[in-house]
């Protein structure tokens, strides 16, 4: 394979040590503490090469197809929540920026268009707000429906969280949900909604969200691939 892989870097204030993994259409990312900026990541590519060379065919199959990025969807589809977001592009060449203008389920794109990753950004606040609604309705039938209630929904944009709980029964959720099946996303909200009555994964936790979710079992597992339904775009 090429030496050294293809790889993304990303810094994070609370990792303590270098570390890496491999996710599903982005491929290969580093950790790096903020700390430990000046690490050398040659090095550390090249410690571990063993680890990657073994599931490097896993890894090339992953890796990013950025001809992707070039491709301008027309239509994103918002599984989880039934809905759909339509999207028109009108090319400018007299401009160098972009533009937007989002109507309910619409958004339009104006000026340099070069490729779907100058509309990226918009796109996803266009779903944080998509989610906040929709999820956020979710929520509240599910809260009814189990008995559960909570404080307050805000919605995320973390890289591998989909959602948390406090001790003070506020929900956070990722906006990446909207894009999982219905039953998987459901799971999710009900996963944190028990979170309002224990705030671990103890057994008595497993056994309430049992209670709502038979197959919890298969929806945990289902969720730790889910990143590979997400658009790739998105990843
Ligand atoms: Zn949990």
């Amino acid at each position: 394979m090429r030496w050294p892989p293809p790889h993304k870097i990303r810094y994070s204030k609370r990792a303590k040590n270098v570390s890496m993994r491999i996710y599903a259409g982005s491929g290969l990312e580093i950790v790096i503490p903020e700390r430990k900026k000046n690490v050398n990541v040659i090095n550390f590519l090249n410690e571990h090469r063993n680890w990657i060379e073994k599931h490097a065919q896993q890894f090339t199959f992953l890796l990013p197809n950025h001809s992707d990025q070039k491709t301008l969807p027309e239509k994103i589809v918002l599984t989880a929540v039934n809905q759909s977001i339509e999207i028109h592009y009108r090319p400018i060449n007299a401009t160098t920026c972009v533009s937007y203008r989002a109507v309910k389920n619409k958004i339009i794109f104006y000026g340099a268009i070069t490729d779907f990753s100058v509309c990226v950004p918009a796109v996803i606040h266009c779903l944080k707000k998509q989610a906040k609604k929709q999820l956020g309705e979710l929520l509240n039938q599910l809260s009814l429906e189990c008995h559960l209630p909570y404080q307050k929904l805000s919605i995320r944009a973390q890289k591998t969280v989909w959602g948390s709980c406090t001790a003070k029964k506020n929900i956070q959720l990722n906006y990446k949900i909207l894009f999982l099946p219905q039953t998987l996303a459901r799971y999710i909200l009900i996963h944190e909604l028990c979170h309002t009555i224990h705030l671990n994964h103890s057994a008595s936790f497993w056994k309430s969200v049992a209670r709502f979710v038979p197959d919890f079992r298969a929806q945990v597992k289902l969720l730790r691939k889910a990143d590979q339904l997400l658009p790739r775009w998105l990843v």
